[in-house]
């Protein structure tokens, strides 16, 4: 836990975070990371946990987006922060995601058995709204007009309230429920640590599915990145096992385990390749031993015919898999390339003295159209690139304790 100590205490981050040190749960955090069911990277966490998601706010406020032309906004309008994202915002099917992880986080309460007036507090002021929306415990009059459930329990929860970045509305619980769980939860503490354990993986599972659903909106990936992290996961072993029972090697489970979604993805992507390419290549071996053809005619291989039915079948399955990646990277090209002729409309031309021919070869139109191209060819999705990269060196920064410029 020894970056988190050292981010929390720095004194130039985020107001009052100092004081969560001593006030938050940590045993549940420390047991979230070394348990099975945390499938983030460290870093992935950490982003999480210290509000460094690449938002369209962080990335105006680390001068990667312009402040002008409402870049820090959202879809619905709002300032994209990343509780906006987690809490607030009702677009893009974020209310959806919420409310399927708050129904299994109030399955979760019931089943370990948490007495019904503390989930009733938990559920009035810590699951969602009728609208799908969480109270925001840094406005007091939101927390103080709860009064149903388990007084006890309420009283511990709205003690969270007040805290930077939302801090205990992410996942974090502040200390107390296990001590006197008895009173705040009505459970023994064995119970308590178990709920702390799966209330903060539930909290971080939802917050991934949120950021996952809100990039793929705004870059309009494919399924492929829709897909939650279970998914994969379970994708990625059935490929492990396949080869593992082929007799192919694998990696230790260790590597396994700390791979990022991203990496799962590739690693998919790999095994799957090596996959079809040993099919392809067994279906040449079938091609010339198989079956449906007499064994006469081809036996060394010698029957001109039949050898050149081969070659046309992998030629053109080559040429088939070739146009697909083909087109696969124009669609990308459109989607990424502004288009030319929309910027230099004539009509951005009114009331300007001089006119510029940008279509002729003139020094100053040459000028002007590299400018423009020097400037404007990078897509969207390249500033969330440059902003997830420089969180992401912060974030290590942080993680080993080194010093870092352009702190939040
Ligand atoms: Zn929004």
């Amino acid at each position: 836990m020894g970056y988190s100590a050292k981010y929390i205490t720095n004194l130039r981050h985020n107001g009052n975070l100092p004081e969560v040190l001593k006030i938050t749960e940590w045993n549940a955090i420390e047991r979230f990371h070394k348990s099975q069911i945390n499938v983030f990277s460290p870093t992935a966490n950490a982003k999480y946990l210290y509000q460094r998601w690449a938002t369209n706010y962080f990335q105006v406020k680390v001068g990667i987006l312009a402040a002008d032309e409402d870049k820090d906004l959202c879809t619905c309008g709002e300032v994209e922060t990343m509780w906006h994202l987690l809490g607030s915002c009702k677009a893009n099917g974020l209310c959806e995601i919420r409310r399927r992880f708050s129904d299994r986080r109030i399955a979760m309460m019931q089943k370990i058995g948490i007495q019904a007036s503390s989930i009733e507090a938990i559920v009035s002021m810590a699951e969602l709204k009728s609208d799908d929306t969480y109270l925001d415990w840094n406005v007091s009059a939101q927390v103080d007009a709860v009064t149903q459930g388990n007084i006890e329990t309420l009283e511990w929860l709205k003690a969270s309230g007040g805290y930077h970045s939302n801090w205990f509305q992410r996942g974090p619980l502040r200390t107390g429920a296990i001590q006197k769980s008895r009173v705040v939860l009505g459970v023994d503490s064995r119970a308590a640590e178990k709920f702390a354990l799966e209330w903060f993986a539930s909290k971080r599972n939802e917050g991934d599915a949120i950021w996952k659903r809100r990039n793929d909106v705004k870059h309009g990936n494919s399924f492929k990145f829709g897909t939650q992290l279970g998914e994969l996961k379970k994708e990625l072993r059935d490929l492990i096992f396949e080869r593992k029972a082929k007799g192919w090697d694998t990696e230790g489970y260790g590597t396994y385990a700390k791979m990022s979604r991203n990496e799962i993805i590739k690693c998919i992507a790999e095994y799957k390749d090596e996959i079809i390419l040993e099919e392809s290549r067994q279906r040449r071996i079938f091609d010339f031993f198989g079956p449906d053809r007499s064994e006469e005619s081809n036996a060394n291989g010698s029957d001109p015919a039949e050898t050149a039915r081969i070659n046309t079948r992998i030629t053109s399955r080559r040429l088939a898999r070739q146009k697909l990646s083909r087109a696969a990277s124009a669609t990308r090209a459109v989607e990424n390339t502004p288009l030319i002729n929309s910027i230099f409309d004539a009509s951005d031309s009114v009331g300007v003295e001089s006119v510029v021919d940008l279509n002729a070869s003139t020094q100053e139109a040459n000028e002007i159209r590299k400018l423009f191209m020097n400037n404007c060819c990078i897509d969207e999705g390249e500033f969330d690139e440059e902003a997830e990269a420089q969180i992401g060196i912060l974030t290590q920064a942080l993680m080993l304790d080194a010093p870092a410029d352009g702190e939040l």
